[in-house]
């Protein structure tokens, strides 16, 4: 895998991940239309769209179909916009690194195995592995997982630093 091709959301161009040399990058549609007001003061992402070092490319349905899934299973669709959708499909699509801190987007990601890239407070790039667990039995489970079967209780989501490998 060719570990320069990133896949951006919203989060990622706010934080100027875009500007990362010897890059390649892959957004959708929907997330263009989300972060327009940057493209208009960003000479920068023009030249990079040109240049096509930043590509603009739509998932096919099939991915739309099993992020859907997914984020109903894990209940996290309540809390994604369409451009989320989109650019989750297009990381499972292309099977690529996916660029964003949205809480909801890393944990479809996890559960799916699509490899992300979260930015960290101090801009600097962090990997995170989510997990849940009981704040009573300190029990861990996967993502899916929103009881916990020994005590019952909602679980938690909480995440593990890991060290970056890109
Ligand atoms: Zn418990």
């Amino acid at each position: 895998m060719d570990s320069n091709i990133f896949i951006l959301d919203s989060s990622a161009f706010y934080a100027g991940f875009y500007r990362s040399l010897n890059s390649k990058f892959y957004t959708t549609t929907s997330i263009l239309q989300e972060i327009k007001h940057i493209l208009k003061s960003s000479l920068t992402l023009e030249i990079l769209i040109s240049s096509g070092v930043l590509v603009i490319q739509d998932p096919p349905k099939e991915s739309i179909d099993k992020i859907i899934n997914t984020a109903n299973l894990l209940g996290d669709i309540k809390k994604l916009s369409q451009a989320d959708i989109s650019i989750l499909s297009l990381a499972y699509e292309m099977n690529r690194i996916l660029v964003s801190n949205d809480y909801s987007v890393l944990n479809v990601s996890n559960f799916l195995k699509i490899k992300t890239i979260s930015l960290g407070n101090d801009g600097i790039i962090e990997l995170r592995k989510w997990k849940n667990f009981c704040k009573t039995c300190r029990k861990q489970y996967s993502p899916s997982i929103r009881e916990c079967t020994i005590c019952g209780n909602l679980t938690k989501r909480n995440y593990k630093k890991i060290r970056p490998t890109v």
